[in-house]
């Protein structure tokens, strides 16, 4: 039987890499859901060549111009932030892959999670918020995670080769950036533009600049500690220029089992659509003789506060990694938007972090609460209308 997909932002980098992987696995798969916030002219393309039965515009603003570019269509619309949830529920939909940037897919990912759906996660924000609630909302109704961050994806695999109790470490790679090797000084200048121009991943603006804080990989460590079910104090990073080796996990034996692959998102995303199996793909072989060398190095702490501060909130739990997601969402956007500087990002998450009085997150409504407190606490510091 066909696997019926919904993309959650189908519009975005892995979203619009999805479709490519699922037209390269040809039968056995088929879109039945697209979304978009307000790429609307992208979304109605993409309506036209993948049919799909439902087709999503978070951003209402944006509504009344997709229903003129579908015009004549039979594709059912569904509008606004709530439509993603309504559209996970469809019957026809089998496997969610949430590919929304931010806190943003959260809703959606936790109601994927309840209809006890295959769910394929690169929207790690929910993930590193509210890890407690989405794995055990998934645990509790059947809904089988499956990792689509490389790394993530890299650690599932290496994982079969052996029990989640025989595991001693998790070590998470990472290419360092654009600025690996600078001072926190050197940061103090750094542009919009080279801040985005990342040296191995093509990717959508605010995981670049997350790459280049590092809070990309320190959220990565809070998802991994959820998708894997372990104590955050066994999983290191390590910094990998090349992006080829994805992550790692050494055994009690001694034994490191690693993945490797060019850095590319196709793989993660089609292990994520096909596994328990592996079918040929789109994505480009390896041939490490052409690359000939790999390098590892430990991260910097001092230049990039954002690990440190990782592994801070995930011993803190509760509302914390709420508040330093939020923070830095909210810093990226002003950052990307010409009002701040660089190294202001994380000084704006750090000063959340101290103001904020931890609480627990027993449902989605005390992560939200969180979440807009960290938000209009940015926005109050920096003098902007909240
Ligand atoms: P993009 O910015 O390229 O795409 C984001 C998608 O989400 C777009 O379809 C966008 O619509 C939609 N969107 C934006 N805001 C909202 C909102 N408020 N509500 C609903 N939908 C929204 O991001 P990426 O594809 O780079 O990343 C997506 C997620 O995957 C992120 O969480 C990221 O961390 C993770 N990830 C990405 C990787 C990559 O290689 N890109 C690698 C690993 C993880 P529109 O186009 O209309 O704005
Ligand atoms: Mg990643």
């Amino acid at each position: 039987m066909s696997q019926g997909i919904a993309i959650l932002g189908s519009t975005g980098s892995i979203g619009r890499n999805a479709l490519r992987v699922i037209s390269g696995l040809g039968a056995g798969y088929h879109v039945v859901g697209l979304t978009a916030h307000s790429s609307v002219e992208l979304l109605a393309e993409q309506t036209r060549r993948y049919r799909p039965q439902f087709v999503a515009v978070t951003d209402c603003d944006y509504a009344e111009r997709f229903r003129e570019l579908l015009d004549g269509w039979e594709t059912e619309i569904l509008v606004g932030p709530e439509s993603l949830t309504a559209l996970v529920e469809s019957d026809a939909v089998d496997t969610v892959l949430t590919a929304v940037v931010g806190a943003a897919g959260l809703p959606s990912a936790l109601a994927a999670a309840r209809s006890g759906k295959r769910l394929a996660i690169a929207n790690k924000e929910p993930l590193a918020i509210a890890g407690e609630l989405l794995t055990r909302i998934a645990r509790d109704h059947g809904s089988t995670l499956l990792p689509v961050d490389s790394e993530h994806s890299a650690v599932f695999q290496a994982m079969q080769s052996g029990r989640a109790s025989e595991v001693r470490k998790i070590l998470l790679t990472g290419s360092g950036g654009p600025f690996r090797g600078a001072t926190r000084r050197d940061l103090e200048d750094v542009t919009v533009e080279e801040a985005l121009d990342h040296p191995t991943w093509q990717m959508g603006p605010k995981i670049t600049i997350d790459s280049a804080t590092l809070m990309n990989k320190a959220l990565e460590v809070i998802e991994a500690r959820w998708l894997f079910d372990v104590s955050v104090d066994k999983i290191e990073v390590l910094i990998h220029p090349e992006s080829i080796v994805h992550s790692l996990v050494e055994f009690v034996d001694g034994s490191v089992i690693a993945q490797l692959g060019e850095p590319d998102m196709c793989l993660p995303i089609q292990y994520a659509l096909t596994y328990p199996r592996r079918v040929a793909g789109i994505s480009k072989p390896l041939r490490l003789e052409e690359i000939g060398r790999l390098h590892f190095e430990r991260p910097e702490p001092e230049t990039f506060r954002a690990l440190t501060l990782a592994y801070d909130v995930a011993r803190m739990g509760g509302t914390s990694p709420v508040v330093f997601n939020a923070a830095n969402e909210t810093a990226v956007e002003n950052f990307l938007a010409g009002q701040i500087s660089f190294v202001q990002i994380m000084e704006l998450v750090e000063h959340c972090l101290d103001k904020h009085d931890v609480r627990p997150t027993a449902c989605l409504d005390d992560v939200l609460e969180a979440d807009a407190w960290a938000r209009e606490e940015v926005k109050g510091r920096l003098g902007q209308e909240v």
